[in-house]
C-alpha cells in the first residue's frame, strides 16, 4: 500500500504569513508602498539579451532584479509589479508581469504597448471624471 503524504496546512500558512511580513518590512524600509495585492513576474531567459542589455536591472525601483550566474535573476519577494522593467525591455514577451488590483482585477503585461494602453485608459477615465464633475456642478448651480 502506498504511503499517504500529509500536508501541514497550518505550517504552510505560518510560513506564507512570515514571508509576507518580511516582504512588507523590507519594502517599507525602502520607503516603497505596495499598490497591488498580488502578482508575479517571469523572465524568458531564452530571448533575454542578457549581459549586453541589463536595462531592467537599472530601472527596477526595488532591486528585485540582479545579474548573477550569467543571467538575470529575480528576487520575487522584492517585486512590486510596477512594470517599469516591461516598459524598458527591448524584447517583446521577454518579461511578463501579472498583477491583481484591490478590486480583484487581474492585469498582465509583456510589452510596452500594453503598459501604455493601460496608462492611456487611466488618463482617459480621469479626464472623463473631471468632465462629469464639471457637467454635474453646472447642472445644479
Ligand atoms: S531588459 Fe529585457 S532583454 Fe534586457 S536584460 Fe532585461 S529582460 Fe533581458
Ligand atoms: S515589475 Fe517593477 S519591481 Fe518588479 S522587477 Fe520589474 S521593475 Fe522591478
Amino acid at each position: 500500500m502506498g504511503e499517504t503524504r500529509s500536508i501541514d496546512i497550518f505550517q504552510l500558512l505560518l510560513e506564507s504569513s512570515g514571508r509576507k511580513r518580511r516582504r512588507s518590512e523590507v519594502l517599507s524600509s525602502l520607503g516603497i508602498k505596495e499598490h497591488f495585492i498580488d502578482g508575479d513576474i517571469e523572465i524568458d531567459k531564452r530571448t533575454c539579451r542578457g549581459v549586453d542589455c541589463q536595462l531592467c536591472i537599472k530601472v527596477c525601483p526595488t532591486n528585485a532584479l540582479y545579474w548573477g550566474y550569467g543571467q538575470i535573476n529575480i528576487i520575487k519577494d522584492l517585486c512590486i509589479h510596477c512594470t517599469a522593467c516591461v516598459l524598458i525591455c527591448m524584447v517583446d514577451d521577454c518579461i511578463k508581469v501579472t498583477r491583481k488590483r484591490a478590486n480583484n482585477k487581474v492585469e498582465s503585461f509583456s510589452n510596452p504597448r500594453q503598459v501604455f494602453r493601460l496608462l492611456q485608459s487611466i488618463g482617459s477615465e480621469k479626464r472623463l471624471g473631471i468632465v462629469n464633475r464639471i457637467f454635474q456642478s453646472r447642472r445644479f448651480s
